[in-house]
């Protein structure tokens, strides 16, 4: 049976992403889109909200992907999951840990289907660092995370809203692979935030996690040396490096072979089965992770970002 999609939020990934690899999965068909300023480039019909296109296509659409920014995803996903439709959530599924687990709370009362997508950890580093990585011992985590956000982020204002994240957004990505490889779960003992004078969101954030030696660093403000490098040493002596977001392993100073970077069409290949089997896959630790944060950090005032 071929599962008849709508896109809701229509911007970057949806486009970049989400439309190209539901024409590429053969599960799959683009039936509809929401967008509340219009998608002229759109094959298919557009619509300003769901309401809208349930009204206008009744039993036309069987599952959405929720491509907007957090804030606005819960009471979207809320009246997707009421309607019966299976539901998609781009990263971060939620803007908070309550709205998350009520999503997945109504998606088991109504046995509809409800995946919580993390790209990242779809990377093809992922999956061996974990089975590497299953009963060692870390003794050091160090994340590096730094980006232009001048080069990723052009005109997402409300990424720097206080619900839109800040370098978060991007950070969560890494905090999403750690909470697949690591075999237990980090525990956030500090944590400071750069935050723009005239902003709400922070730009650089440092974390420091339970153990000596785990720590992460996330920042938007770098030009030249971009890096999205996980490292992990284990007690018995291993050394693993996940680099380029998950794209590269190197396991004790040797570089292995993997399959391709194709996040997406592995997210499209396990909504296909979620979708077969109608089933509920919520992994809430990398916003969980986030919201700790959030709880304890230090917050400090940088440069106004223009
Ligand atoms: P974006 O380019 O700003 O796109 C967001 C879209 O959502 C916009 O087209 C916006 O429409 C639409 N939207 C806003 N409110 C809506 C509503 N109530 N109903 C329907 N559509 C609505 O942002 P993005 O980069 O695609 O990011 C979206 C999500 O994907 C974020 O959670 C982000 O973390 C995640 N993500 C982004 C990337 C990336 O590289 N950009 C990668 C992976 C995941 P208008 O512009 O017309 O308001």
């Amino acid at each position: 049976m071929t599962v008849r999609m709508a896109i809701i939020g229509y911007g970057k990934i949806a486009r970049t992403e989400h439309a190209p690899a539901i024409a590429r999965h053969p599960a799959f068909e683009l039936a509809a889109v929401v967008a509340p300023n219009g998608a002229p480039d759109s094959e298919v019909p557009v619509f300003p909200t769901l309401t809208e296109l349930l009204d206008a296509m009744p039993d036309g659409i069987d599952a959405v992907s929720l491509c907007t920014p957090p804030r606005v995803r819960h009471a979207i996903a809320v009246e997707a999951i009421e309607a019966g439709l299976g539901v998609m959530l781009e990263k971060p599924p939620a803007a908070t840990l309550s709205e998350l687990e009520d999503l997945e709370a109504r998606a088991r009362r109504n046995g509809t289907t409800l995946y919580a997508a993390w790209h990242s950890q779809h990377a093809p580093a992922v999956k061996p660092a974990a089975m590497l990585l299953h009963s060692e011992v870390i003794s050091r985590l160090a994340i590096d995370w730094r980006e232009d956000v001048r080069k990723w982020h052009p005109g997402q204002d409300w990424i720097w809203e206080p619900d839109g994240f800040g370098v978060l957004d991007t950070g969560i990505n890494a905090l999403s692979i750690v909470s697949a490889i690591l075999p237990r779960p980090l525990f956030v003992d500090e944590a400071e935030f750069f935050i723009p004078a005239n902003r709400q969101a922070p730009i650089a954030a440092h974390l420091r996690f339970r153990g000596s030696d785990h720590a992460a660093r996330f920042d938007w403000r770098e030009q030249s040396n971009e890096a999205w490098n996980i490292s992990v040493d284990t007690a018995s002596g291993r050394r693993l490096s996940l680099q380029g977001g998950g794209a590269r392993l190197i396991v004790d100073g040797e570089e292995q072979i993997l399959g391709p970077f194709a996040e997406y069409a592995s997210i499209y290949a396990r909504f296909a089965d979620c979708m077969a089997a109608n089933v509920v896959d919520v992994d809430s630790q990398p916003l969980r992770i986030l919201a700790d944060a959030a709880l304890i950090a230090r917050r400090t005032t940088t440069a106004p970002y223009i």
